[in-house]
């Protein structure tokens, strides 16, 4: 029997997460959120004193990692060498090192059968940059999400106020420029719109709204 798999590609704050859940939500399907994979080497570079740019060192880090994602109908959680991680790889420190590591192409490639084995039936929702493209290139619905950068700055900075942080708006709509910047150019696995996939720009879009949409076509597929 064939493991169905939907794809969703963009950058951050363009309401892939939200997407991803609510389509889970009705699917009853797991979801890869390849980017805590990415998030958690980070972190783990961080913790070992590891540079990231230090390919040679990285490349078993990637191997080896100690993860566990632990998930129950109402909760999710990121196992880091026995330590909880959940909350604390969700910081612009280590989303920053995550984007680094993820321009090698030899880490990337020590990731991918980590990522391919979230693929179980009843079906697979995976979030990412890449995973219509590289990992998952057989998925049978593929997805390209994007917002306006000062759209997803405005998200994040409204997200961190309610959680408290002082932040500046100007620092973040940098971090998220360079970021992007980082993924769409970099040699392997950049952050395209695979072929055939349904682009939405979220910019004006809620993300409910962009499930309502992407449930039809979903409907309609499986
Ligand atoms: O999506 P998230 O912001 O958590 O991802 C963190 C970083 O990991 C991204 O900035 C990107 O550089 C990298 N990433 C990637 N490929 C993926 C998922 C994330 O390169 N499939």
């Amino acid at each position: 029997q064939s493991i169905p798999v939907i794809t969703i590609d963009g950058p951050s704050g363009a309401g892939k997460g939200t997407v991803c859940r609510l389509l889970a939500q009705r699917l009853g399907w797991e979801i890869l959120d390849s980017g805590a994979i990415y998030r958690v080497l980070a972190l783990a570079s961080i913790h070992h004193q590891v540079d990231p740019s230090d390919e040679e060192s990285l490349i078993p880090l990637a191997a080896h990692l100690d993860v566990q994602f632990q998930s129950t109908d109402n909760s999710s959680q990121i196992i880091l060498e026995g330590e909880e991680v959940t909350l604390s790889i969700r910081n612009e420190e280590v989303g920053g090192v995550a984007s680094k590591i993820a321009s090698l192409p030899r880490v990337r490639e020590a990731l991918l059968r980590r990522q391919r084995a979230f693929k179980q039936l009843p079906g697979l929702i995976a979030d990412g940059r890449d995973m219509g493209t590289v990992v998952f290139p057989d998925a049978e619905v593929k997805v390209f999400l994007t917002a306006s950068a000062e759209e997803r700055a405005d998200r994040r900075f409204k997200e961190l106020k309610e959680k408290g942080h002082d932040v500046k708006i100007g620092d973040l709509l940098n971090d998220i420029k360079a970021r992007d910047e980082r993924d769409t150019n970099r040699s392997v696995a950049p952050m395209v719109a695979a072929e055939g996939a349904i682009c939405i720009d979220s910019t004006t879009v809620s993300a409910q709204e962009v499930y309502e949409q992407l449930i039809q076509v979903i409907e309609k597929t499986f």
